[in-house]
């Protein structure tokens, strides 16, 4: 016998009291379930100040753990078992006590995408949407930033007067970002010579350089609202075409590779979903320590943005 899979998600959600939270990336499959959609910024303030009694994350492990370091009293779940974001490894509590013993004047910024032992070793931490606005308020001059490069050299060209290290190096970023080239833009803009680029800041700095914008996925959503202009070429993760075309019917969405695709955001499904919020699976936990350690260079970024 099959079941109708959304309406026992909504079932469960009002029975358990869930709010569910939904990244940008995600498949629209999920559309019909989620409470609210966003980037890791918006997710992070609304996990912030949920009277939820559990809190479903749709998106990836390093999201699910900030939700539950801004909401420790909550239970939090996560869609679907392990779906670990392979940048948020790539940044370890030994290399970043490395970089604080070289660099000991320096301030200590990680990006969100961050397992929660490197955030516990963080003065702040920030978004692709905040942080060069976080930065830029900053009273050191030294800023120990990680693990994004991309996103690194982005803010060092939006805030000159800081001299920003990256952290582990000019190795650190995403894979799904990182496959983009200059060849896909061309060759879509020759398609579609009248759209307007935008640009993730995890994508290479050529593309940055070359795009008509460089945006967060936040950024990316408001944009079709503030400029008249039709067609875009989006230069993210796959599901953030899908999640502009549902929000802006009326007009066109190009991805610049149809292979940016997140295979860690792909394994959130409506059935895993329903088999988390069933039977309580894919509870998040910290350290107690990690965790309070980690939640002031996250208040700190709130408060700042
Ligand atoms: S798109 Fe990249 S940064 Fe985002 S979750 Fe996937 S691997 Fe991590």
């Amino acid at each position: 016998m099959s079941i109708d899979l959304v309406s026992e998600i909504l079932r469960l959600k009002e029975e358990k009291d869930y709010v569910i939270l939904c990244h940008n990336y995600s498949s629209p499959t999920l559309y019909p379930i989620a409470d609210y959609f966003g980037d890791s910024l918006g997710l992070s303030k609304l996990a912030a100040k949920t009277s939820a009694s559990r809190i479903m994350f749709i998106g990836v492990t390093f999201m699910a753990e900030t939700a539950l370091i801004l909401s420790p009293e909550t239970m939090v779940q996560q869609a679907s078992s392990s779906p670990h974001c392979p940048m948020a490894a790539q940044l370890k509590q030994e290399q970043i006590k490395e970089f604080i013993e070289k660099y000991p004047e320096a301030a200590v910024v990680t990006y969100v995408n961050t397992r929660a032992e490197a955030k516990a070793l963080s003065d702040v931490c920030v978004t692709s949407a905040n942080a060069d606005r976080i930065i830029s308020q900053l009273d050191e001059q030294q800023i120990l930033f990680g693990p994004d490069a991309n996103l690194a050299a982005y803010v060092q060209k939006r805030v000159p007067e800081k001299e920003i290290i990256p952290m582990p190096g000019p190795r650190g970023g995403c894979y799904v970002h990182r496959q983009f080239k200059l060849e896909h833009f061309e060759q879509v803009k020759a398609q579609h010579p009248d759209a307007i680029s935008m640009m993730h800041p995890e994508a290479s700095t050529v593309l940055q350089d070359t795009s008509d914008y460089v945006l967060s996925t936040g950024g990316m959503e408001r944009l079709p609202t503030e400029i008249d202009a039709q067609e875009f070429i989006v230069g993210t993760e796959i599901g953030m075409v899908d999640r502009l075309a549902h929000l802006f019917p009326d007009k066109n969405f190009y991805p610049l590779f149809t292979g940016g695709i997140c295979y860690q955001q792909k394994k959130n499904t409506l059935y895993s979903l329903y088999e988390a919020m069933a039977f309580d699976r894919n509870v998040v936990r910290l350290d107690p320590d990690i965790l309070l350690r980690a939640t002031a260079p996250i208040e700190r970024m709130l408060e700042l943005s």
